[in-house]
């Protein structure tokens, strides 16, 4: 499975279609012409089929090569690109749901998607939030009109493991469309498609770009069908991707394996340590052996990433929590994650309620960067002394 980092190296690179340069061109582009009114007509026919219509919105050389690139590294049909990885989620979403209708959404989901399912309640659908634990259970969930179960593994803020391949037996059988965001693992190392799902989701403004230069999202469909739909739904929201955004993610796809192995080495190293702080309480992220999911994780996962949530041991207030978040000068108070600085942020359940395995206490969102990891240390382990004096 090594073999991926091969693959990025190289997958949809074509230098011999550009005098021998490595880089896909940016094409920037409103306007592209027809040789024929034949021709024209023809493409109107289709706005699906490559030679469909042409016009900057429904894509550029530059935007078909990420395209192109995230379909290879997923094991997908096809990838539609959109403006941002929330937009990814609602288009998604909004491509398999009509009124009167229900859809499951984990209640471990990032929570502007949360916000956007509340939103279709307007729009005559019912959606209910699930507890990302459940596996076959879902079943029990699972209503005459279910439409489509909304899935993210791990989850944000409390990082919970999904069992995919049992919520994909529920589904498949039952013709209901399963999405699932894959923005923390990425191909790199974790691929539900090949595990049923119908439709991947990345916020690529993350680990795929890198360098917290560029918004991005990416949709990643199993088949023809689902693409159909979800290549619909894009275009009927005029959602479309600059040139500039798909160059800067090819871009961020090349180092993509390197950057993950020290972000995934740092965090591991820093977890251990920080789980035998006094001020820490849990460390939440699934390569701990006691997080839920953790089992599912090492049969499913190749590897994790760099961002972790902490909880602060219950005598540790919220005053005193957001003086340690203000004392460390290494990580940056920031949200986002997936670029080259670490970062560190105040968490929120939304509207969850907290979960029966969290322990109490004031949640914290690390995300480890490429700095030195020592260095690191050094500025949490001054922090969590000023705590302590505090106290
Ligand atoms: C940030 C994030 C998104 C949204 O991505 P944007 O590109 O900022 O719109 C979606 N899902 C997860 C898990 C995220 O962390």
């Amino acid at each position: 499975m090594s073999k991926i980092a091969t693959e990025l190296t190289r997958v949809s690179s074509s230098p011999e279609k550009q005098s021998g340069l490595l880089p896909t061109p940016i094409c920037r582009g409103s306007t592209a012409i027809y040789p024929n009114l034949e021709a024209m007509r023809a493409s109107s026919e289709d706005a699906l089929k490559k030679n469909g219509p042409r016009y900057g919105r429904f894509g550029t050389p530059t935007t078909q090569a990420f395209d192109d690139a995230l379909t290879e590294l997923e094991g997908g049909f096809a990838t539609v690109s959109v403006c941002s990885g929330l937009a990814a989620s609602c288009v998604a979403i909004g491509a398999f749901v009509a009124q009167g209708d229900h859809i499951l959404v984990s209640e471990s989901v990032y929570g502007p998607v949360r916000r956007f399912c509340d939103s279709l309640t307007r729009f005559g659908i019912h959606v209910e939030y699930f507890d990302p634990m459940l596996g076959e259970e879902l079943a029990r969930k699972v209503l005459h009109n279910t439409k489509l179960v909304y899935l993210e593994s791990p989850g944000s803020t409390t990082f919970e493991v999904q069992d995919v391949p049992a919520v994909v037996s529920v589904c498949r059988p039952r013709g209901i469309v399963t999405v699932i965001d894959n923005t923390w693992a990425t191909p790199y190392f974790y691929n539900p498609l090949r595990m049923g799902v119908d439709v991947v989701v990345h916020s690529a403004t993350k680990y795929i770009c890198g360098h917290a230069d560029s918004i991005l999202g990416a949709i990643i469909c199993d088949s023809e069908k689902i693409y159909s739909a979800i290549r619909v739904e894009s275009i009927r929201l005029g959602q479309c991707v600059s040139a500039e955004d798909a160059s800067l993610n090819l871009r961020g796809l090349r180092t993509l394996a390197v950057r993950l192995e020290r972000h995934q080495q740092s965090a591991l190293q820093l977890m251990d340590w920080l789980q035998e702080q006094s001020a820490v309480g849990q460390v939440l992220h699934p390569s701990r052996v006691d997080h839920p999911g953790h089992s599912v994780w090492r049969r499913d996962f190749r590897g994790g990433t760099g961002v972790f949530g902490l909880v602060l041991q219950e005598w540790v207030s919220e005053l005193a929590a957001d003086r340690f978040v203000e004392s460390l000068s290494l990580f940056s108070i920031g949200h986002s994650w997936g670029g080259f600085e670490s970062l560190i942020v105040p968490a929120d359940l939304e509207h969850r309620a907290r979960p029966s395995w969290l322990r109490p206490g004031v949640l914290l969102r690390l995300q480890i960067g490429l700095e030195d990891v020592a260095d690191l240390q050094a500025d949490l382990k001054r922090g969590f002394a000023e705590l302590a004096g505090e106290m």
